[in-house]
């Protein structure tokens, strides 16, 4: 299969500190590839140099279906299909659930007017069970919520690739399982997905191959259950 995604070679510091250094792989069209590695491992730094939010690489390149985006803005980038969501809740907190959902469609869902905008903005809270909660403040709704929120707004852009910053974080068990699930159900469309998470049994059920960084270097790369025993990535995590 063809590579949706290509990062060769890209760095990027702050200062005296090497956050990402000459780091590259790629994603296969409809893969999910997870992220493994220790806190300042450069994981959410990757997803913004990807994003270009706030800053893209110092060095390097960036592919998007072949076409070399290391230049493109931001907007550009969301544009070429590639849409985040974040790690710590950055939804418009004052806006409504559906309000939310709403900034995120395209222009074109605005073509028949606004009541079929918002049409269309139901079917992606429905999607997430979240349809009852659309005029609450998305500041309001619980954790798990306001997770499967970041996730609709973001396929609400209609990406052909997904990133998802620790999806899982702070969530209880039987709603990790739950995420599993769902992001099994938005790959099963086709949607490319790379996820960062530090919940390993997820990053294993999930994933079709697993990267792990440390010191913003790629430390380990293949199948999960491979990566996840290799002797080199244990170190990294317990130290030594
Ligand atoms: P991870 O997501 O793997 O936990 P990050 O990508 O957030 O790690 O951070 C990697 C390193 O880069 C950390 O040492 C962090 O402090 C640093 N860093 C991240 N963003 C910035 C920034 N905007 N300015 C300065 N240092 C940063
Ligand atoms: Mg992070």
């Amino acid at each position: 299969m063809s590579d949706i995604l290509a990062v060769d070679g890209i760095s990027k510091s702050f200062g005296a500190l090497k956050a990402i250094r000459n780091l590259s792989f790629s994603l296969k069209q409809s893969e999910v590839l997870g992220i493994a590695g220790p806190n300042g491992s450069g994981k959410s730094t990757l997803f913004n140099i990807l994003t270009k939010i706030p800053f893209g690489p110092d060095s390097g390149e960036i592919r998007i279906a072949g076409d070399v985006v290391t230049e493109y803005g931001p907007r550009q980038i969301v544009e070429k299909g590639l849409v985040r969501s974040f790690q710590t809740e950055t939804d418009f907190e004052t806006l409504s659930v559906i309000e939310n959902v709403l900034v995120s469609l395209p222009d074109r869902d605005f073509a028949k007017g606004e009541a079929a905008a918002r049409k269309r903005a139901m079917e992606f809270l429905d999607s997430f069970d979240l349809a009852a909660q659309k005029d609450r403040p998305a500041s309001e709704i619980g954790v798990y919520d306001r997770k499967k929120l970041m996730i609709a707004t973001a396929l609400a852009c209609r990406p052909k690739i997904l990133l998802l910053d620790e999806p899982a974080a702070g969530l209880s068990r039987p709603e990790v399982a739950e995420m599993i699930q769902l992001i099994r159900r938005v790959n099963e469309d086709g949607l490319s997905v790379i996820v960062i998470e530090h919940i390993i049994s997820l990053l294993v059920s999930v994933s079709n191959r697993l990267i792990v960084l440390n010191f913003g270097e790629l430390l380990a790369e293949g199948a999960p259950d491979d990566v996840i025993s290799d002797p080199r990535v244990i170190e990294a995590y317990l130290g030594p």
